[in-house]
């Protein structure tokens, strides 16, 4: 086998997947596995969403959890910069050999002529898709027009007929109908390019032999190996893993489930059962233990044993795995990862100022901060989330608008929290009264608990995200 290179090549767009760190394992495991290299990369070429923050979040989590990488970013390579702001120059070289190779063509459609298309399309019934009308300028009319400083972006030719094939090690030959995959574009109007081009481009010059990624990215890769073909490079060998499911199947997304890595952290599952948690996901191994350490899961890993019917991320499982790691520890250790997980400092920290104008004693202290660290239900009984003469049917709209907005807040400071409260209620028309009580037993489980904007902040984001769900779920169940 040549060199084993892989990657995991996240998005700094939000709070740290479980997703990611569930393909990132698997990574690692076939690196190790093979004496290979593991990078990784950062794709920040969606320059309106990304940011540093998340890009550090993203690392923070990936250490925590054990799962560490031998280039990127952070500590360099030699086949770096590897964030993909910083490589742009690189992607523009690359598009401008496709055009002139006649591979890939100036397309000075606007978004009005794109969306006439596909009303047209939709209303024929016909593959949605852009219809190539650009290919058949001449390269001299294509030059004039952007001398003349025509807005313009640059798509790739795909051949009209044929199939592309795409070899997936875990599914065999996928094959798709060319007349099916676009001519995607490369290089957006304002000069930097797209997932598609920036991906093919790097793990090229990265030399990444293996893309193991998520099952998501299948519909891409049609586009990928015509990329590759148009550039005359060899592909990587791909493997897509299969997506992580709710326990209902569906695709595991935070509208049902906690998927930030940072919400299972302040829950308190070890890091340890957590990976070990994610090496099970359409995994198992050869002796069927549950319970195993990154090591033993390299020892013995084979890529090719991957299942691909949908794995269960459910957090009852993951929790009784927890509890195997907690009761086999020694009391002396299992003391330390309290202290060091749970009761920390910094955790502490964050409502003692809070606490200190209700309490009379140290005690009360103990009493008044349970919520602080869960459990998540809290145990309030569904009827405590109605304010007076407000019904079920009521208060939904308002938990989903809530929950909706505190998924999309990314810093969470008294502040943002005020406005997404504003937020919701100008949208729902319901006055704080109304809104504010109900709130405050979601995410507290008590009517008595201190100011609740800061409050909500003390709590932070990860828990209160799940509260207010959870809230959703118990007035649901009011209704039926
Ligand atoms: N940037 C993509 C992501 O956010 C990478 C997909 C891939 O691995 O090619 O997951």
């Amino acid at each position: 086998m040549t060199d084993v290179r892989v990657r995991i090549a996240p998005s700094p767009t939000g709070d740290p997947h479980v997703g990611t760190a569930y393909i990132a394992l698997f990574n690692i495991a076939f690196a190790r596995k093979h004496g290979g290299r593991f990078i990784l990369r950062i794709e920040d070429t969606d320059q309106v969403r990304s940011t540093r923050e998340s890009e550090e979040a993203i690392f923070e989590a990936l250490r925590w959890l054990g799962l560490t990488w031998d280039e990127g970013p952070d500590i360099g390579g030699p086949y770096g910069p590897y964030r993909q702001s910083e490589r742009r120059e690189i992607y523009a070289e690359h598009a401008k050999q496709l055009v002139a190779s006649g591979e890939a063509y100036p397309c000075f459609c606007s978004s009005e002529t794109l969306s006439a298309m596909r009303e047209e399309q939709m209303r024929n019934k016909l593959p949605l898709g852009y219809d190539g009308r650009c290919r058949k300028l001449t390269a001299e009319e294509a030059r004039n027009r952007i001398a003349a400083g025509e807005s313009h972006v640059i798509r790739l030719r795909v051949p009209a007929e044929g199939e592309t094939i795409v070899r997936d090690r875990l599914r065999g030959d996928v094959s798709f109908q060319n007349s099916q995959v676009d001519d995607q574009v490369l290089i957006k109007a304002d000069g930097s390019p797209t997932y598609h081009l920036a991906n093919v481009v790097d793990d090229h010059l990265m030399q990444i032999s293996h893309v193991i990624r998520g099952e998501e990215w299948i519909s891409s890769t049609p586009k990928h190996v015509q990329l590759y073909r148009a550039f005359g490079w060899q592909a990587p060998e791909f493997i897509h893993l299969p997506l992580l499911r709710n326990p209902d199947k569906s695709k595991l997304s935070k509208r049902k489930n906690p998927v930030s890595i940072n919400y299972y952290r302040r829950l308190g599952v070890l890091p340890e059962a957590l990976v070990n948690f994610l090496g099970m996901m359409g995994y198992s191994m050869p002796d069927e233990r549950e319970k195993f350490s990154v090591d033993e899961l390299i020892a013995e890993f084979e890529i090719d044993r991957v299942k691909l019917s949908g794995p269960v991320f459910g957090l009852d499982k993951l929790k009784w795995l927890t509890g195997l790691y907690l009761r086999e520890m020694s009391e002396e250790a299992l003391l330390d990862r309290i202290l060091g997980e749970l009761y920390t400092r910094e955790s502490l920290a964050r409502f003692v100022k809070l606490l200190q104008p209700r309490i009379e004693v140290l005690g009360d202290f103990h009493q008044q901060s349970g919520f602080f660290y869960g459990p998540d239900g809290l145990g309030y009984a569904p009827e405590e989330l109605l304010p007076k003469k407000r019904s079920a049917a009521e208060m939904l709209p308002v938990f989903r608008k809530l929950s909706e907005q505190f998924d999309a807040l990314r810093s969470f400071t008294v502040e943002s929290v005020d406005e997404a409260i504003k937020v919701v209620m100008e949208e729902t028309g319901y006055k704080a009264r109304d809104v504010f009580l109900p709130l405050r037993i979601a995410v507290t489980g008590s009517k008595a608990s201190p100011e609740l904007h800061e409050t909500i902040v003390a709590i932070g984001p990860e828990l209160c995200r799940q509260r207010i769900r959870l809230a959703l779920e118990k007035l649901s169940s009011l209704q039926s």
